[in-house]
């Protein structure tokens, strides 16, 4: 059994103040594989404290010298790829594969475009090149509070330290409960980075503990989140009195309009992309919308490509997907499955209870249902699970109000071979991100969400300027 229970605060691994065991169970054999502690106010005030106290000297680091330390981080997190995609794997379900290719993947891809970001950013300059007298400073927020979910830990804790890092923010880090061994390896990593101490802190601990605290704590300047719409509404009340920045990486609920003109592979290429990491991505393409001349023939395809979607274990090389994260997430899953089908809707793959075979492990069957419609429990709310939901349009119009029709507004997708209608359905996507056509995010494309998918952006520049506040001089002197 893998025991962590310390905490690293002010550059040293630190007992909890007071003891308070944590079980994390691995999803694929349902029993405890570690023990971490959860911390308390006195580990979040200690933590604040070392930020706070590192301040300072953090933001008058030079630059060039705060994207050293990064280089060196991406450096030493290279060398330890391996241990991280297994430490991911054990506790969150992963499959060994993803975890060393997109898992671990997406820490190297952000820390390297934060490098370049950084080196390209202009953190000082003239309003106008007519006005040096006035000046634009973009300075560091303060203190960072970083909390995050465990579906993509290394994608979201790179996220926001290697931003937060460039930036000049000194940081407290408490990852999920869930997902605590990767994030504990990648504390040690920055200490073998060299990090001056107290610039970056980890404290474990769950969200009404240390998640409230870190909100609401006066020496707190940001918070910046990723996790569920109701966490999200709930740091944002703890956060209010102190009415520090907050910043939102939320759930969603995306569209993915498939016209008759798509390519032939883009069927298939949505049911995979949903089914991806078990479903547990927030950007996940949930509702497939077809229009109907081709709608019989996706939801053949469709189903087709769901029942050749392997489930197994995780520790398994291969291109299977593994379990659900936990009891919890299963049984909501179970749940809304059951829904769908008391709701109407036709299954067309997949369904409920384990696939054959896997008698225990958090597994779901990937599942597909067909003649979906808009008022239905499974086309409105999040499940978080490799289950597809299928609607039939008959006009661009309704495909985009439906598509709307959502208090989500994360990523969308088109699948068209018309490049009028691609980039007018773009436009009039209520979304962050709009991917069409297969196409991958670019490195430094900001990720983010619109209305309760959230409100920040995260990769590259836009990254960095969210750990930013912008001075305004008037009066620089001339020197
Ligand atoms: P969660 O909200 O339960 O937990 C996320 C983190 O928030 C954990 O560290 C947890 O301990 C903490 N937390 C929970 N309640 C809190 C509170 N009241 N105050 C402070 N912290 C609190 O979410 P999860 O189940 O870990 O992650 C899944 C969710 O994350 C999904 O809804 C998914 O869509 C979303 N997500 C969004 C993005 C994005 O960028 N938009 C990316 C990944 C995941």
């Amino acid at each position: 059994m893998i025991e962590k229970r310390q905490f690293y605060i002010d550059g040293q691994w630190v007992d909890p103040a007071a003891p308070r065991d944590h079980a994390v169970i691995n999803p694929a054999t349902e029993e405890p594989c570690a023990v971490i502690s959860l911390g308390d106010q006195a580990d979040t005030d200690a933590a604040v404290a070392a930020a706070k106290a590192a301040l300072p000297g953090w933001m008058a680091t030079p630059v060039a010298e705060r994207i050293g330390y990064v280089e060196k981080l991406l450096e030493v997190y290279k060398a330890g790829a391996e241990e991280m995609a297994q430490a991911m794997t054990l506790e969150m379900g992963a499959p060994i594969s993803l975890s060393r290719s997109d898992q671990v993947g997406a820490g190297t891809f952000h820390l390297t475009n934060f490098i370049r970001a950084a080196k390209e950013f202009t953190f000082e300059h003239s309003l106008r090149d007519d006005l040096p007298e006035h000046r634009i400073i973009h300075e560091a927020v303060g203190v960072a509070a970083l909390i995050t979910p465990w579906n993509w830990p290394m994608n979201q804790v790179t996220l926001k330290v290697g931003a937060a890092a460039v930036a000049g923010c000194t940081m407290v880090l408490k990852p999920s409960e869930e997902s605590p061994l990767d994030a504990i390896l990648f504390a040690e990593m920055m200490d073998e980075a060299g990090f001056p101490k107290g610039v970056f802190n980890l404290v474990n601990g769950d969200g009404a503990g240390v998640g409230t605290q870190l909100s609401s704590h006066v020496d707190v300047d940001m918070v910046s989140f990723t996790g569920s719409t109701r966490a999200g509404r709930a740091i944002s009340k703890a956060a209010a009195d102190t009415l520090k920045r907050v910043h939102l990486e939320l759930g969603g609920k995306g569209a993915n309009l498939v016209f008759a003109d798509a390519d032939p592979e883009a069927v298939k290429r949505g049911v995979l992309h949903m089914m991806e990491n078990s479903g547990q991505s927030c950007n996940a393409p949930s509702r497939m919308m077809v229009e109907a001349p081709f709608y019989d023939t996706a939801v053949e395809q469709a189903a087709q490509a769901a029942a050749a979607v392997k489930v197994a274990d995780p520790q398994q090389e291969g291109d299977h997907i593994g379990p659900v994260v936990n009891a919890v997430q299963w049984g909501k899953i179970q749940d809304l499955i059951q829904k769908g089908i008391d709701e109407g809707a036709r299954l067309v793959a997949g369904g409920l209870g384990r696939p054959e075979g896997l008698n225990k492990g958090f597994y779901v069957r990937p599942t597909v249902f067909a003649d979906v419609t808009p008022e239905m429990t499974i086309a409105r709310e999040e499940i978080f699970g490799p289950v597809l939901s299928v609607m039939k349009f008959d006009t661009e119009e309704e495909a985009v109000r439906v598509a709307n029709d959502t208090p989500y507004g994360l990523t969308n997708y088109v699948q068209s071979t018309d490049p009028a209608r691609v980039n007018r359905l773009t436009r009039q996507l209520r979304s962050g991100m709009v991917q069409n056509n297969g196409t991958g995010r670019a490195a430094g494309a900001p990720f983010g969400g619109m209305k309760q998918s959230g409100n920040g952006r995260e990769g590259g520049t836009f990254g960095i300027l969210d750990f930013l506040e912008v001075k305004s001089v008037s009066g620089w002197a001339a020197e």
